[in-house]
């Protein structure tokens, strides 16, 4: 029996706030990865799942390559090649608007080590003189011996199919790892916690910083009614910033609420009614116990 199908594990790597959650939740065609104005958003390693008749891609965030990093050296080379060392390509991507910069060199200093192919896309130019974007992007290609590039607009959805043909040149012949209704590997409830996550961020500006965490506590499914009851906690660190969450009769957290539910509901595709509650929970960052149950690698971050 003939088997045409080809798989692989693709990283997508990249400075904070370039377009990396954006252009996966454009590939996958849903919205998955968390995205935001303020960087390091994406605390976990979020697999998507793309799957077609004839191949599947699975992108994985590596957050321990971009992560900015005052120490160089030989230790950041070894956490690159671990983290990269099951892929086989790599999605570089920068943001064409900023021009290529120190960090997307120290970037490109780490994947030159490593022995996979590179993918260059730059991101934004819907927002920038494309001729400048593509002279640095042609550049970057050189200086850190990558594949090629190709400028897209992961937010207009510009060249996507291309950069998704490129891709699939590098996926070897392999099985379908992951039933084709898959787009994550994340469970649910993670999920549901990223985007109210992003929508208390969004919502409260700069006034309660990072200090959040979210997790959802219990979904219970009602079929009856084809509804799903959610219950989710809000955690912050001081009583202060309970209040500020709240806000001015509970208006920020409904605001919080009604618009997480209207993306959850996207997601699950069924109404959803969603209970939101604040908690106070001392320095819960420092918390392992905490950190864990909020879905977080405790691992990752104690490096
Ligand atoms: P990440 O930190 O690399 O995952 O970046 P995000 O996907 O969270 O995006 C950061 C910001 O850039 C968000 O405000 C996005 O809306 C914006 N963005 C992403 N892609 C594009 C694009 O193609 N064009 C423009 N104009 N903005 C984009
Ligand atoms: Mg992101």
């Amino acid at each position: 029996m003939q088997n045409n199908y080809r798989s692989g594990f693709i990283a997508i790597v990249g400075r904070p706030n370039v377009g990396k959650s954006t252009l996966m939740n454009a590939l996958i065609g849903e919205k998955i990865a968390i995205i935001s104005d303020k960087p390091q958003t994406t605390r976990n390693s979020i697999q998507c799942v793309l799957t077609r008749k004839n191949y599947q891609m699975i992108f994985v965030d590596t957050p321990g390559i971009h992560k900015p990093k005052t120490k160089l050296g030989e230790y950041m080379v070894t956490v690159a090649r671990n983290a990269l060392s099951d892929m086989d390509a790599v999605l570089f991507v920068v943001d064409g608007t900023d021009g290529i910069g120190a960090g997307d060199r120290h970037i490109a200093e780490l994947l030159k080590e490593c022995r996979i192919p590179v993918l260059l896309a730059v991101n934004k130019i819907d927002r920038t003189d494309i001729k400048r974007a593509e002279q640095d992007a042609a550049e970057l290609v050189q200086f850190g011996g990558f594949d090629r590039y190709v400028a897209i607009s992961a937010q207009m959805g510009t060249n996507l199919d291309k950069l998704e043909k490129k891709l699939l040149g590098y996926l070897p012949e392999g099985p379908q790892y992951y039933p084709e209704d898959m787009v994550t590997d994340q469970p649910e409830r993670l999920i549901i916690a990223e985007i109210i996550r992003e929508k208390a961020l969004m919502l409260l500006k700069e006034e309660v910083p990072h200090g959040i965490g979210v997790e959802t506590e219990r979904i219970v499914e009602k079929p009856v009614k084809d509804m799903m009851v959610i219950n989710a906690a809000i955690y912050c660190e001081k009583a202060s910033h309970k209040g500020i969450i709240i806000g001015k009769g509970g208006k920020m957290l409904q605001d919080i609420g009604s618009q997480a539910r209207a993306d959850i509901e996207k997601l699950l595709g069924t109404r959803v009614f969603l209970e939101l509650w604040v908690k106070v929970k001392d320095d819960w960052r420092n918390d392992p116990a905490t950190l864990k149950s909020l879905g977080y690698d405790v691992k990752k971050l104690q490096q």
